[in-house]
């Protein structure tokens, strides 16, 4: 078993890795100190691969676990779901010490999140993730929300999980395109914070496609661990926690004009990755090889670095509308090199609409 520990003072957890790890779930839950009952959520999905038999091992080490399965997909993060968990977790008298489980990806985390630091003001919440992308961002870092008709993520907390329990056995069911979009967040870790670590992803691609265990767990643990590392220095977001935006300004601007369906948030962020490159090439502060090293990768990994149905000007007045933009300054994270990233608030919008022209080709 492979560990990582987020340090926050008193809301420090640790994160569990390795092969059947969600076999050792009660034996986890009796360090928790939490009461008996449990309530588990996921979806449809995961819900029936995964469910029962978490249920199942739960009740085993003495817990009374309820499954609840909401329909899969993004819409299920919503304040209607959020009230129907609420009516289920009274229903079932859940009270203070009781514990929420979430089993799913980064939608049922983010969902079960919300509910488990608002219902009663706040219960013991754990995360078992089980898409890539849940595995190396959404479960780490206790950023949690559900989305408004008029955006995502407007309504949430930081609220951190007690404990993120990380099984790689679940990745064996995890469609290809999932995993690429896992992928393009494990990628941006390397951009921003490890060039050994891009190194040890372009040296071993091919085993990370073919979903080798060994090598998951180590793109896993050294993603949580860089998270881990962000997150402890910038809890709520007011300074570094800003790196983990790398190629998510020009991500969210090409999510929103395709209507959050023709590519998916990793696919997005990966061409927004290869713009701040080109923005960051432009402004000399890293060479066109960078560019290129990076451009390939993403491209070993079935990502996208071109989106041709979007416009430069409606990409660039939707950067305006990311709701991380303060004062109208658009907070940019730019490349010096692989493995280093520097913030930047004032890039000249022709330096930007030469970027976005080469990524909307
Ligand atoms: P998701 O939860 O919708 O999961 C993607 C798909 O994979 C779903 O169809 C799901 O049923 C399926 N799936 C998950 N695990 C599976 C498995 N083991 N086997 C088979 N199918 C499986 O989406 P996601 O990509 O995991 O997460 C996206 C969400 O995460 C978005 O809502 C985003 O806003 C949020 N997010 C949050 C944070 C954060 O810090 N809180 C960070 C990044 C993303
Ligand atoms: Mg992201």
């Amino acid at each position: 078993m492979v560990n990582v520990k987020v340090k926050l003072e008193k809301r420090s957890y640790n994160i569990h890795i390795d092969v059947s790890a969600s076999n050792l779930i009660g034996n986890f839950m009796q360090t928790m100190k939490v009461n008996k009952k449990i309530l588990v959520i996921s979806d449809t999905t995961v819900g029936n691969l995964y469910g029962r038999q978490m249920v199942e091992l739960l009740v085993k080490d003495g817990y009374a676990a309820e499954l609840c399965c909401v329909s899969t997909g993004e819409h299920s993060k919503s304040v209607d779901m959020a009230m129907e968990l609420y009516t289920k977790a009274i229903t079932l008298k859940l009270d203070r010490n009781c514990a929420i489980i979430a089993l799913g990806g980064g939608v049922i985390g983010d969902l079960s999140g919300f509910v488990a630091a608002t219902y009663l003001r706040g219960v013991p919440f754990i995360q078992i993730p089980t898409s890539l992308l849940a595995q190396v961002d959404s479960s780490v870092g206790g950023k949690v929300a559900v989305n408004h008709p008029m955006g995502k993520n407007l309504i949430g907390a930081f609220y951190q999980p007690r404990m993120v329990l990380i099984d790689i056995n679940f990745l064996s069911t995890l469609p290809n395109r999932e995993l690429y979009t896992g992928l393009a967040e494990v990628i941006k870790y390397g951009m921003i914070a490890d060039k050994e670590f891009f190194t040890y992803l372009c040296d071993h691609y091919q085993q990370i496609l073919d979903k080798r265990p060994e090598v998951l767990t180590e793109i896993v643990r050294r993603s949580c661990e860089i998270k881990a590392w962000v997150v402890e220095q910038d809890e709520c977001e007011s300074s570094i926690r800003a790196i983990l935006n790398f190629g998510h300004t020009i991500g969210h601007a090409i999510e929103a004009d395709t209507n959050f369906s023709r590519y998916n948030h990793g696919e997005a962020v990966a061409i927004g990755m290869y713009g701040a490159a080109l923005i960051s090439k432009h402004l000399n502060m890293c060479s066109q090889a960078t560019v290129d090293i990076l451009k390939h990768i993403l491209l070993q990994f079935n990502l996208p670095v071109s989106a041709p149905e979007c416009g430069i000007d409606d990409l660039f007045k939707l950067l305006y509308r990311d709701k991380k933009v303060l004062d109208n300054k658009i907070t940019w994270v730019l490349l010096n090199e692989i493995g280093e990233v520097k913030l930047c608030n004032q890039v000249p919008e022709n330096i930007v609409k030469l970027a976005l022209a080469e990524i909307t080709q």
